[in-house]
């Protein structure tokens, strides 16, 4: 297995500048007068103030952006800001006044490295008003390892097929149903105290013959050892999964969820409100594992994201 080391991340992770590189767009886009020549336009149309934690991300990575509406008119809607098809929840942001908000967006693994754009709308129907704001995907620097796990797990029968198949969608329907309001307060914190020994986005083979990607960090951990809530939220997920074995999801809203797999056991209930820290259940090797540890994931609106870059993305937003 891959030994990990922290500077590796920080140097191929999201090259955080500070928030001197912001973008700033729509600062005042000026409505121009319908008929030219008349006396100089009144109405001014002005657009939200919006900043990217960074121009440059890497596949994996999480963005965090800041709307500042303050300078638009109080009785206007909220803005739409997108990526693609991700909508971004925006939420007051921590660190500012009244009406200037955040949102977070997930960068999937998949995303085609280049240059991208997200959009922010706003307006009413009648005047409907939209910019892009450029930033740039770096492919992430993620490794290869080749694991041996039971054969089950790589080729499983038809009826495992099947429930796999309703797994998913289970899941898929909850990470589309969380809260849009945020539900943590500060920092996440990482599940356990053992050291990270399987890193995010590492392409996977398992048994020489089934490739996947790890879309989330490993950890060691004994069977029995305690996992903690990386952060205030909603469980909802307490569940036996195929792959996952006992899994814990909770939801943190603002699109945020974190998973925690291969329970020995699970502590919590569906629909409970928790606390940062509280421990959600009991490190094991249930589901697919090699040996006893603990599978964190973090997902941002859908997305897996990196976790240890997710972590630090949050502490801006706090520290800001
Ligand atoms: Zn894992």
């Amino acid at each position: 297995m891959r030994s990990y080391d922290f500077h590796d991340f920080s140097r191929a992770g999201l090259r955080f500048g500070r928030w001197a590189a912001w973008l700033r767009i729509g600062l005042a886009a000026c409505v121009l007068p319908m008929a030219l020549g008349s006396a100089p336009a009144t109405a001014v149309e002005t657009g939200p103030q919006m900043s990217l934690s960074s121009v440059e991300t890497e596949t994996g990575g999480t963005l965090l952006v800041k709307i500042d509406c303050r300078r638009m008119p109080a009785s206007g809607r909220m803005p739409n800001v997108s990526f693609g098809d991700q909508e971004v929840y925006l939420f007051p942001h921590p660190g500012q006044t009244k009406r200037v908000y955040a949102g977070l967006v997930g960068i999937p693994l998949s995303a085609r490295p280049g240059p991208a754009a997200l959009t922010v709308a706003w307006g009413d129907s009648a005047q409907r008003r939209s910019e892009s704001v450029a930033f740039v995907i770096k492919p992430g620097t993620y490794g290869e390892e080749t694991l041996k796990v039971d054969p089950r797990h790589v080729r499983p029968s038809s009826k495992d097929l099947e429930r796999i198949r309703r797994e998913q969608e289970e899941l898929k329907q909850i990470y589309a149903s969380g809260s849009r309001s945020r539900l943590w307060q500060g920092e996440f914190q990482i599940p356990v105290p053992g050291e990270m020994n399987g890193p995010f986005g590492t392409r996977r083979l398992f048994n020489n013959e089934l490739q996947s990607h790890h879309t989330g960090m490993d950890f060691r951990a004994q069977t029995g050892d305690p996992v903690h809530a990386a952060g205030a939220g909603v469980v909802r997920l307490t569940k036996d999964l195929f792959y996952s074995g006992n899994a814990v999801v909770i939801d943190h809203g603002a699109g945020v969820f974190t998973s925690y797999s291969h329970l020995s056991r699970i502590d919590v209930k569906v629909g409970q409100r928790i606390e940062k820290g509280r421990t959600v259940g009991l490190a094991g090797a249930t589901g697919r594992a090699t040996g006893p540890h603990l599978h964190w994931g973090v997902k941002v609106n859908s997305v897996n994201v990196n976790p240890l870059t997710f972590i630090r993305v949050i502490e801006r937003l706090s520290g800001d």
